[in-house]
């Protein structure tokens, strides 16, 4: 089935009546018109039989124009679909952004669209359905579909790398191919994940916010009481009160906003940005911006970049977020007077990308806390944030990266985190298919790293969708 396109036939639709059947009709109206003026003169026994005649005739004759189909219809009917033509419908499933599948006998995969081979991870081979899907569902679906049997849609999740939810389309379609087996089974991918994370996220925002929420707003209340009450005429009080409320409403502030930026980001997680940034000029404008954060306690910020752009696949934005978060958790734990130091490095392996070659302290624990599947040929580019601070047990380490989570005992400088920051780095980087890890020991200070992938060499949108080269694999794996 290699290169092998298969022949579609089109199905079987009568030709509309043509003009030419029109006017003999009406021709023969006409006849019969002038036949009952004529006859009804002169002999109106014979010539009312011979009219009724012509009525039948030109009724039946407009009846099978009607109805018939033409010679040239006939042969759309039986002729398989020009090469050119199934062509044509390769350029539209190319650029269509849902995933399509052909599958033939045995569960191979004859021919996918750009957005299926993406979705499904597949390599040159498209091989068997099972390897690069492993859904017993759609996989029973698909043989059905491959026996001839009635299309299904079936629904599924998978949690991992990345939590998704499909609905699968399965329909069977007859080729015009010799043999036993011409059936082959069509498989459309929707991919439902945004909404359903939509859904949950709802319901997760309004029992987090609200929790979270709760805390700064009984303050803020119970301060009101007490300045309309006991603290009325105290002036010292009334500003002392006045100022805690003024941090309260921040502290509210910053929580709305990072679980508006969590949810953001969540929801488009399973979908791989497409844009590239410079991760040097990022973290140069994220230390622009945090200098008076860090002038206001006097620590130091040490920027070391590459001599070229360190470029990478993503969403400037989001990656600004992500350096952004570090630097500022960098400040906020460290001591006052203490150096911070933000470094950004170009084209690594994924094992120097991880963590920094040198360690910390003999004795620091380090986590990657998040990563993509291993490459050998992925090369990245990487941002480690070191601080001189109190640093975190590694008992702690895997929790970092929870929503909500803070370190007990932890001091944040003057002001108070919200726990969603490393939480929303994470989910950024899984999103960029990058990856994060912490180093700390106690009393040292801690190492944050983040890598993000490059762009390939030379890269070039995706193939065009192609029929995929059977795989050597054994056969019927899916039926
Ligand atoms: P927060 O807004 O509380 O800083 P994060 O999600 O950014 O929330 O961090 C989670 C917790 O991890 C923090 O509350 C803090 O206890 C700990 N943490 C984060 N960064 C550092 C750091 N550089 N040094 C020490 N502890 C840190």
């Amino acid at each position: 089935m290699a290169n092998e396109k298969p022949a579609v036939r089109t199905p079987a639709t009568p030709d509309r009546p043509r003009r030419r059947d029109i006017v003999i009709t009406a021709l023969l109206g006409l006849l019969v018109l002038l036949v009952l003026l004529v006859g009804g003169v002169l002999a109106p026994g014979a010539w009312l039989a011979a009219s009724l005649a012509f009525s039948a005739l030109a009724f039946v004759y407009f009846l099978t124009a009607v109805t018939r189909v033409s010679p040239r219809s006939a042969v759309q009917m039986s002729r398989p679909v020009h090469a050119s033509e199934l062509e044509s419908a390769d350029v539209m499933l190319e650029k269509i952004a849902v995933p399509v599948l052909l599958i033939g006998p045995g569960g191979r995969i004859e021919r996918a669209n750009p957005a299926a081979r993406a979705f499904l991870a597949l390599g040159a081979e498209g091989g068997l359905l099972s390897n690069s899907l492993r859904q017993p569902r759609v996989l029973e679906a698909v043989s059905a579909a491959l026996r001839g049997e009635r299309g299904a849609v079936v629904e599924y999740a998978s949690l991992a790398p990345i939590e998704s939810h499909v609905r699968a389309f399965v329909e069977p379609l007859r080729m015009p191919v010799a043999g036993p087996m011409p059936w082959r089974a069509m498989l459309v991918l929707a991919d439902e994940t945004s909404s359903k994370r939509a859904e949950r996220m709802r319901a997760d925002f309004l029992a987090n916010a609200s929790h979270e929420l709760r805390t700064p707003l009984a303050s803020l209340s119970g301060f009101i009481d007490t300045l309309r009450g006991p603290a009325r005429d105290d002036e010292a009080a009334r500003d002392r009160f006045l100022s805690i409320m003024r941090e309260q409403t921040d502290r509210m502030r910053r929580l709305i906003d990072d679980l508006l930026s969590l949810s953001r980001v969540e929801m488009n997680e399973h979908l791989p940005p497409s844009g590239e940034a410079d991760l040097g000029a990022i973290a140069r404008d994220v230390v622009d911006s945090l200098r008076p954060m860090a002038d206001a306690r006097a620590i130091t910020l040490e920027l070391s970049l590459p001599d070229e752009p360190a470029r990478i696949t993503g969403d400037r934005d989001q990656v600004y977020e992500v350096v952004e978060n570090l630097v500022e958790n960098a400040i906020k734990y460290s001591p006052e007077g203490a150096v911070v130091a933000i470094e950004a490095l170009d084209n690594c392996a994924r094992d120097v990308a991880e963590h920094a070659p040198e360690r910390l302290a003999p004795q620091s624990a380090r986590l990657l806390l998040a990563g993509p599947p291993f490459d050998p040929r992925q090369r990245y580019g990487v941002l480690r944030v070191r601080d001189h601070g109190a640093g975190i047990d590694r008992r702690y380490l895997p929790r970092l990266s929870e929503r909500f989570y803070r370190v007990d005992g932890q001091k944040s400088g003057p002001t108070a985190g919200t726990g969603l920051g490393l939480a929303i780095v994470k989910h950024i980087i899984t999103r960029h298919r990058g990856g994060f890890s912490v180093e700390s020991a106690p009393d040292t200070g801690s190492t944050f790293s983040v890598f993000l992938p490059k762009p390939a060499e030379g890269s070039k949108a995706a193939s065009p969708a192609q029929p995929v080269a059977a795989a050597s694999a054994p056969e019927a794996e899916a039926e």
